[in-house]
Parts: structure tokens; C-alpha cells; sequence
């Protein structure tokens, strides 16, 4: 049997692992967040006190890291860290970790063997340019910058966070523009990806459009 992979790639804060999540459900498929693989290796990086700057002592903790997921949560060198890897200190600095050309190549060996023997939606950001080019669709989720932030900023509000909003959109900008910018795999649309702007729309509208383009090239039918 031929597995199938959905791709979904954008910038930060676009909504994509929502969808994705969602999408996995609807059409029963794997749901793989390729992010949190770069965000568990940073926990583990910053957890050994090596400097971000050390690029040889960070690629050879990539070299031996452990990171697996079991249902729906992750796991760092066996220790469940889905909490962790989404604080502020993580998202600061794992676009310096995923920048360095040998981490990617470790972790995107992982993501592959993740995926095997199985149908999966992966999100991310070089998902449908280098991890899996041959995706048998591809979306480049997208929304403005104002957009990103405020729904960041409730999203932290929400789990109690006094947050500031330039603050974030700051943030976001500044993590854009490392992993838009670095030397390999670069966020980037894949040309054949389809692009869905998600500003204005609700999590509904942009489900039902992907599930559309799903169905128009006969992806669910052997699912469904
Ligand atoms: O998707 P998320 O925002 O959790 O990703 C965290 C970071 O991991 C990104 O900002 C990026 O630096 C890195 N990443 C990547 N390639 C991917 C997924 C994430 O470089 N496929």
C-alpha cells in the first residue's frame, strides 16, 4: 500500500497545527508536529546549559537525542515534555537550533522514520519542499502579522499569561525572519503547495476548504 502524506507549511502562529490536528481526525491520518521535534532538542539543549552559540556541542546532542511521540504527546530522552517545549524560552530560541544545517539533517532522518508504514499530516516548515517534496498535497497556511499576534496573545491570555502584543509580534517577526532567512530549507512555499490565507477566517471555513482540495484530488476516498 502506498502511504500518504498531507503537508502543511507556513510562518509561526498561522494556525497550522490546529488544522492539521483536525484534519488528522477527520480522515484518520497521523498527526506529526514537526516543530515540536526541534522544540524538544532545544529543551534538551538548554536544559544541558551548553550556549546557543556552540554549534559543534548542540549538533552532537542532536546526534543523541531521543525524541519520540506516544499517543499525541512527546517525549524527550524518554521524560514527557509537552509542556515545556511550548514556553517563551523555547520559542526564543529554537530558530537558532534548527538553523544549523546538521540538526536539520538529523531531524528531518527522524521525522522521515517517524512517518514510515503510515498515512500522516505533518506540519512545519520545509515539509512540503524537502522532508516529504513528493506529499501528495501540499498547504502554505498563512495569515497577516496582526492577525499571528492577536491570536497568540489570546491563546496565552487564556492559559493566564499577562502578555504584551507588540511584544509578541515582535517575537513572531524576528523567528519568521531566522527560519525565512537561513542557509538551508528555508520557510518557504512549495511551488506546487496550495496557498489558503487564513486572516478573517474561522478555524471551520479554513477545515472545509482544506478538506475540499483533499477531496477534489481524490485523497480520502480509501479513508473515509
Ligand atoms: O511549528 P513551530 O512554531 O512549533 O516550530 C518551532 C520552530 O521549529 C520554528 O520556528 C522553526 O525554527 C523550527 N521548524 C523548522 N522546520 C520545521 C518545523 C519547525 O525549522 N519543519
Amino acid at each position: 500500500m502506498l502511504y500518504k502524506v498531507v503537508a502543511i507549511d507556513g510562518p509561526a502562529g498561522a494556525g497550522k497545527s490546529t488544522i492539521a490536528k483536525l484534519l488528522a481526525d477527520r480522515i484518520h491520518y497521523t498527526y506529526v508536529d514537526s516543530g515540536a521535534m526541534y522544540r524538544a532538542l532545544t529543551l534538551a539543549v538548554l536544559d544541558s546549559g551548553v550556549d546557543l552559540q556552540d554549534k559543534s556541542r548542540i549538533i552532537e546532542i542532536s546526534n543523541n537525542v531521543d525524541i519520540d511521540f506516544k499517543d499525541k504527546s512527546i517525549y524527550l530522552n524518554s521524560r514527557l515534555v509537552d509542556k515545556q517545549i511550548r514556553e517563551e524560552r523555547i520559542n526564543k530560541s529554537v530558530s537558532f537550533v534548527s538553523a544549523i544545517p546538521e540538526v536539520r539533517k538529523n531531524i528531518v532522518n527522524l521525522q522521515r522514520k517517524i512517518s514510515m508504514g503510515k498515512n500522516v499530516v505533518m506540519d512545519g516548515r520545509d515539509v512540503g519542499t524537502v522532508i516529504f517534496p513528493e506529499a501528495f498535497i501540499k498547504f502554505f497556511i498563512t495569515a497577516s502579522l496582526e492577525e499571528r499576534a492577536a491570536r497568540r496573545c489570546i491563546e496565552l491570555e487564556g492559559s493566564g499569561y499577562a502578555v504584551d502584543l507588540h511584544d509578541i509580534k515582535c517575537q513572531i517577526e524576528k523567528r519568521d525572519y531566522i527560519d525565512s532567512n537561513r542557509e538551508i530549507s528555508p520557510l518557504k512555499m512549495a511551488q506546487d503547495a496550495i496557498l489558503i490565507d487564513t486572516s478573517g477566517k474561522s478555524i471551520d471555513e479554513v477545515l472545509d476548504d482544506v478538506l475540499e482540495y483533499i477531496r477534489l484530488r481524490g485523497g480520502y476516498t480509501d479513508v473515509l
